[in-house]
């Protein structure tokens, strides 16, 4: 520790994997890091989406971080319970205290000499040898492009933007989507006694996995010894990583248990032929993510809910009017249409070596990495859950995990002074790109559909192999795979 060099980091976004971050640099030894945050809490993800009914469809033993155990409540934790969670560690390893909140990273440009610039909205400038782009990816609401959507009367949000100030009682209410989302806001709608309409464009499978309740005399046993929960922690990691990761990657036992175990889910929850017909996908099982859930089918064949499948012609100021002409009549519109999938640190100015931007890169809807963390003409910048990333079927905060190593190892690099400039080689983003294809063949992603995975050649920008191999990929650098430019000792001092 005492030869190595102390960088600046900057950690864009204090979500999940920003914390994370922010914990892993200080342990490693550096001191000098920068969290930015657009909004005024900790939690991304968590607490941006209070909708009704939101919460984790992972396991929460398995959806936290593998040092910070806690007696969850749930099996999959509630929204609430998440964000607490989030705050909770957020204080506990003195990272909320460091964040500059309610302010956004309006640009970083790379100066060439090893160093990033860093300016926000508050007119703040910060010079940096490290940026991590702790984003998140799912955080931008996409509202459908639908004739007249502005023309409607009545009160309308999106999802992860509810607005808790109308009261619903006695209102139709509309839900456009049908997504994870949809799955879990409908039946809390439908529950609480609301007119709900549902507009469904493409039904989607569901897997069968209920939110139970942890009784309080387990909660009590784990509080005492918390290092019980360690046998539930590995029973969840097995369950996914040995049955829901290799059933969309591709291996036929689970695959053909994980298409069994859907198709009679719907059956034997839907008994009506013709809305089990109207629910039931023409796609291959996981082809889009799987909806986790075990309440929206007895929901949806409630007297007070409705599912529309003829389509959307358009929005009127009374309601939504369907393909067969029939206008329904609302007083609310929610707009569970999911969001925009690849914008990561998105909108924000990235210019990266010789002038190069995030658009030049990503601009036609292409998003090359390698590792899912490194981008060409971008050095000493790093992605969180970047494409690539094996998002979609397990933790994002055990993926992160993986990765966040991965980047303090690259940083080493610059500490150890075996580089001030690290990027991949054009031939590892390639390779990694070629990786990716190569292992889609035979995975759910590819089964024939429409999902927020393709990018604009219709490639899902996922990890199509086990969990096995991601943490094997992660495990060390190959520096073949990277350029690493030490720079004139006249230079770098210029660059400060
Ligand atoms: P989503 O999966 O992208 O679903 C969006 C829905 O809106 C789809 O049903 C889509 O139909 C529909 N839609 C979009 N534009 C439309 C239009 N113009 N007209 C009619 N329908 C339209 O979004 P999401 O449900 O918010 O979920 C996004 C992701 O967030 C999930 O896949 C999951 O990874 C994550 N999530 C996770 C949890 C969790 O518990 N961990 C919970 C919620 C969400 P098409 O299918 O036809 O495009």
């Amino acid at each position: 520790m005492k030869n190595k060099r102390n960088p600046s980091v900057l950690i864009i976004g204090a979500g999940a994997t920003g914390i994370l971050s922010a914990i892993r640099l200080r342990e490693s030894g550096i001191t000098d890091i920068t969290i930015i945050e657009k909004a005024d809490r900790v939690g991304g993800t968590w607490r941006d989406n209070t909708y009704p009914g939101v919460a984790c469809d992972i396991p929460s033993h398995h959806y936290c971080f593998s040092f910070e155990p806690i007696p969850w409540k749930h099996q999959c934790a509630v929204g609430e319970e998440l964000q607490d969670y989030m705050e909770y560690v957020g204080h506990k390893y003195g990272v909320t205290e460091a964040v500059r909140f309610n302010e956004i990273v309006t640009s970083c440009v790379y100066d060439d000499l090893g160093k990033w610039t860093v300016k926000t909205d508050k007119g703040a400038v910060f010079v940096v040898d490290f940026v991590i782009a702790a984003t998140g990816l799912l955080h931008h609401p996409k509202y459908p492009e639908i004739e007249g959507r502005d023309e409607f009367a009545g009160a309308s949000w999106h999802t992860a933007r509810w607005n808790h100030d109308v009261d619903l009682s006695g209102k139709r209410i509309g839900v456009i989507g049908t997504g994870s989302t949809s799955h879990q806001v409908v039946p809390e709608l439908v529950k609480a006694g609301h007119d709900v309409s549902v507009f469904q464009r493409t039904p989607q499978w569901v897997f069968p996995f209920p939110n139970v309740k942890f009784p309080e005399w387990l909660r009590k046993r784990w509080q005492k010894k918390p290092e019980r929960m360690k046998f539930w922690k590995q029973c969840y990691k097995t369950f996914i990583e040995q049955f829901i990761i290799k059933a969309t990657v591709g291996a036929p036992v689970q695959g053909a248990l994980m298409k069994a175990l859907v198709k009679a889910h719907l059956r034997f929850a839907v008994r009506d032929k013709t809305l089990r017909r109207k629910l039931t996908p023409d796609y291959g099982v996981g082809c889009k993510r799987l909806v986790v859930n075990t309440t929206f089918y007895s929901a949806i064949q409630k007297p007070n809910a409705h599912l529309l499948t003829e389509g959307i012609s358009r929005i009127e100021p009374k309601g939504v009017r369907t393909t067969d002409g029939k206008l329904h009549e609302l007083d609310v519109l929610v707009f569970s249409t999911g969001f925009h999938n690849f914008n990561f640190m998105r909108p924000m100015e990235v210019v990266g070596r010789n002038g190069h931007t995030i658009e030049d890169s990503w601009g036609a809807g292409r998003f090359r990495t390698s590792r899912a963390i490194l981008m060409e003409h971008f050095p000493n910048y790093f992605l969180m859950l970047g494409p690539g990333s094996p998002i979609g079927n397990n933790s994002v905060i055990g993926i992160a995990e993986e990765q966040v190593e991965y980047v303090l190892k690259l940083i080493d690099l610059w500490r150890d002074k075996r580089a001030d400039e690290i990027e991949p080689t054009p031939e590892a983003v390639q390779s990694f790109t070629h990786y990716i294809k190569d292992g889609l063949e035979g995975s759910v992603w590819v089964a024939g559909c429409d999902s927020w995975y393709l990018d604009a050649d219709g490639v899902p920008a996922v990890f199509p192999y086990p969990w096995h191999d991601f943490v094997k990929s992660m495990a060390s650098v190959n520096t073949h795979e990277l350029t690493m430019r030490r720079l004139e000792a006249s230079e770098v001092a210029h660059a400060v």
